[in-house]
């Protein structure tokens, strides 16, 4: 397929001074943007200036949300290039989205070139002070006017782009906590392993009383017996756990995430035992109250790594540790951002350079 490259006539000015960038406000000057339909399949590939789309009020994404994303960053590395981590590993698993939500698959070589030459033509953009990178925001929705149920047949795929500023601006902070035993995120047979908004949409709420009663983030427990904890907000969760590693197994309700999957090869290639199992919220409350528990972060894309300090759950919290990062968290954060901004060599082949 080809990718036409429009002309832009006026680029925006950008935020000079970084420490004042934040997360998704701000957006470059060109997106990626194809089209799909039944009869042409993909088509109309291009780079053009970013900017709003014009979609019928009836489009179905709007009332049945039919809709997938992803979430990547390149790096600005200390010799001016730029990299990607792991980014054939976003676009097979939106890929596995689209399958999910009965929506067409993208070539996977076509979207990757798409995303780098999007990134080549928008390098101004990528900032270069600690911690800042370029968020990347591949996205699909279902464009076509037809207010019946059944997957659409027109699609729009586009890719955007945002400087997002240092996630830690005052040092890494752990974060609290709750453990929610009424609202649930993902049962099995439903659509949590997929990257799909309306994933998001059924978690405000509890994300809305979690603040309210002044936590940071909200733990998800299954949704059979409200019994093993999951994951969190848009993070895995992983436990060290008797000198063992331990994090929820992927069986279809949690997040195949690129950042867990990452630091666990990173955990195995240190010599800890991994356990993939279900972990009781009874053994994450005791654990933290008796020691067992050790250290627990969350992993994801926008954060990477983040500690937890204290755990609540029912009217009770238990404080992990000293209420400080653990000590392997604050290493495994270190490793990674390392690679991802090519402090040091990259043994597992992650890094993309542009
Ligand atoms: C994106 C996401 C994650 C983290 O995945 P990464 O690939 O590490 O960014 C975890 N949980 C949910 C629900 C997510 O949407």
């Amino acid at each position: 397929m080809k990718r036409d490259i429009l002309p832009l006539s006026t680029p925006k000015a950008k935020i000079d001074d970084e420490s004042k960038l934040a997360f998704g406000t701000e957006f470059t000057d060109r997106m990626f943007v194809m089209e799909f339909d039944r009869k042409k399949g993909w088509h109309s590939a291009r780079i053009q200036p970013y900017g709003p789309f014009s979609l019928d009020p009836a489009a179905t994404v709007l009332h049945y949300s039919q809709e997938i994303f992803e979430g990547l960053k390149a790096f600005r590395r200390s010799d001016g290039s730029i990299a990607l981590f792991r980014p054939q590993d976003n676009i097979s698993r939106f890929n596995r989205s689209a399958t999910r939500m009965c929506m067409p698959e993208v070539d996977e070589k076509f979207f990757l070139d798409s995303l780098l030459e999007l990134i080549r033509l928008e390098s101004d953009w990528v900032p270069k002070s600690e911690g800042t990178s370029l968020y990347i925001r591949p996205t699909m929705i279902a464009t076509e006017a037809f207010l019946g149920v059944r997957p659409a047949d027109q699609y729009l795929c586009y890719i955007i782009l945002s400087p997002v500023g240092a996630y830690y601006k005052g040092g890494i902070a752990p974060v609290k906590i709750w453990i929610s035993d009424h609202y649930v995120r993902a049962a099995h047979g439903g659509t949590g392993e997929a990257k799909t908004g309306g994933n998001y949409a059924a978690s405000l709420m509890a994300a809305k009383e979690a603040a309210e009663n002044g936590y940071d983030q909200v733990l998800w427990l299954d949704a059979r017996e409200k019994k093993y904890v999951e994951e969190v907000g848009s993070m895995n969760m992983i436990f060290l756990y008797d000198d063992k590693i331990v994090t929820s197994p992927l069986k279809g309700t949690v997040l195949d995430g690129i950042t867990r999957r990452s630091v666990l090869h990173l955990l195995k290639d240190m010599g800890y035992k991994i356990e993939e199992r279900a972990l009781s919220v009874d053994e994450v409350m005791e654990g933290a109250g008796n020691g067992r528990l050790k250290e627990a972060f969350g992993t994801g894309t926008a954060v990477v790594i983040s500690p937890v300090g204290s755990f609540c759950y029912k009217d009770k919290c238990v404080q992990l540790g000293n209420g400080e990062p653990g000590e392997l968290t604050m290493k495994l954060y270190k490793e990674l951002t390392d690679i991802q901004y090519g402090r040091q060599t990259d043994k597992h082949d992650w890094v993309v350079e542009l």
